[in-house]
């Protein structure tokens, strides 16, 4: 491979490019650019990056992660919302003839599009230190609107990390646990530190990898009541599930009708929503769908 190796990932080199171009953090858009090699060697172990992918970079900021997915991939297209960045990645990443830079926010790009016309359709790889105040619109958009993704592999908030990988009856169990394991199975690749970041993030953040499933784990009759119900559940924590159900805005079942799709579930009339299991969910909502 004839490909230059990485230079940026290190505070010196950082400094140098945000100093040669003037650069100004801007919060707003989440900037924490990483400046430790190894989490950078680590985030492409995790995403196992091969001489044939296709990825899609969320907000490469100077082009640091794009440096070594740039190495190891066959092409990447990196989407940075903000155009101050643009003219330092035509610098950074000159060398490498196998990246392509878009000036857009990721919510408003067709992945599904790029898809096809880079990588004949075939499931993509998503890698990213996301922006963490758009962390689940980014992930759930690409769940919901079906992109062809084999991969997502993302440093995000560790918190956020914990909550994708909950299971039933513990604190971090909720929505978003259920959601993202639906479509994928997640694993912490790593835990990462705030020094590992300029700035200095406020919080701890992880490295976490969700391999897409090729069919959900579970098979709901009706899948938009099914998260209805799930996000119903978690709306009110302390509440009981049947409480939950009938309060929830937009789900109109009354407190014998649901009490009675429970039972026929075999679960307790007083459980609560944070001790289901997604299958449970499911089942649940086939109870319901039915009524
Ligand atoms: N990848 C770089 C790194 O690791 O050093 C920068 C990561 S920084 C946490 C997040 C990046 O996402 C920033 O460059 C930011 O400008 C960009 N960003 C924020 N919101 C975005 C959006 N809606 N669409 C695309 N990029 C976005």
């Amino acid at each position: 491979m004839d490909r230059p190796v990485p230079v940026l990932g290190n505070p010196q080199n950082t400094i140098a490019v945000l100093q040669k171009y003037g650069f100004n953090f801007q919060k707003k858009f989440g900037q924490n650019f990483l400046i430790d090699t190894h989490v950078l060697d680590k985030i492409v172990r995790a995403a196992d990056i091969k001489e044939d992918d296709f990825v899609v970079e969320i907000g490469p900021g100077i082009g640091t992660l794009t440096q070594y997915l740039a190495y190891h991939a066959r092409e990447v297209c990196a989407v940075e919302i903000d155009q101050n960045l643009i003219p330092i990645l035509e610098d950074t990443l000159q060398a490498y003839d196998n990246v392509t830079v878009v000036n857009e926010d990721i919510l408003k790009v067709d992945l599904k599009r790029l898809a096809e016309e880079k990588n004949g359709g075939k499931p993509i790889k998503i890698v990213a230190n996301l922006p963490y105040y758009i962390t689940t619109p980014i992930i759930m958009g690409l769940f919901e609107k079906h992109v062809p993704v084999e991969s997502v592999t993302v440093m995000v908030q560790k918190e956020v990390a914990d909550r994708m990988q909950s299971g039933p009856g513990t604190k971090d169990y909720g929505a978003l646990s259920l959601a993202v394991q639906y479509y994928a199975a997640p694993y912490i690749a790593a835990n990462v530190p705030p020094n590992c970041f300029m700035p200095r993030p406020n919080v701890g953040s992880a490295v976490i990898c969700l391999t897409l499933h090729e069919k959900p784990p579970v098979q709901a009759r009706d899948e938009k009541l099914m998260f209805q119900l799930i996000r119903a559940s978690f709306n009110q924590r302390r509440k009981t599930l049947v409480n939950g159900i009938t309060n929830f805005q937009g789900l109109f079942y009354s407190k014998e009708q649901v009490a009675c799709a429970i039972e026929q579930c075999g679960l307790s009339p007083s459980i609560r929503g944070e001790k289901l299991t997604l299958a449970q969910f499911a089942a649940l909502s086939d109870a319901l769908s039915l009524l």
